[in-house]
């Protein structure tokens, strides 16, 4: 049994799970049974490294609650066919990270080659309040994008989130 599937068993059998520090928190109605423990404790080290937040401020665990949730809406709600809800999953996750990652630069300089405002090639703000501003120049902007894309995408598929329909 893996980690993930010991965790799995733990919440169907009703049971919270939370990391505070260097333990894992139980949360339970009524005594989890033998098993469970002794799966929960087999894995207590990974089960930490899934539960903890990232730097993003969600754990591993998170993002893939979020992921199957967006599959299960457009699959069931949206009436799409497995691949296409996977795929619009993933993009819903990307979206996701880019926002909760979003960074914030200094009105003086382009955050992507390092130059200055110039009368013919003006540094713009991009994103929204209240995550804040990058500054860039329009032509520096769609590579900086891309960039960030990719940073998301490796970033979602270490904690075993991918977009499958593009076999990647
Ligand atoms: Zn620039």
């Amino acid at each position: 049994m893996s980690a993930a599937s010991a965790l799995q068993a733990a919440r169907d059998a009703g049971i919270g799970l939370h990391v505070d520090g260097v333990d894992l928190v139980l949360e339970a109605s009524a005594p989890p049974s033998a098993a469970i423990l002794d799966s929960l404790a087999r894995h207590k080290a990974d089960l930490i490294i899934l539960l903890q937040p990232g730097n993003n401020g969600w754990s591993d665990e998170d993002w893939r609650a979020l992921y199957d949730e967006r599959v299960g809406i457009a699959e069931f709600d949206g009436g799409l066919p497995r691949p296409e809800a996977e795929a619009l999953a993933f993009e819903f996750c990307v979206v996701e990270w880019l926002n909760r990652t979003f960074e914030r630069s200094p009105a003086e300089s382009c955050l992507a080659c390092g130059g200055g405002d110039r009368a013919h090639d003006a540094l713009l703000p991009h994103g929204v309040d209240p995550t804040g501003h990058v500054w860039l120049h329009s032509r520096c902007w769609p590579s900086w994008q891309a960039g960030r894309r990719v940073d998301a995408v490796i970033a979602l598929k270490a904690m075993g989130i991918e977009d499958r329909s593009k076999g990647t």
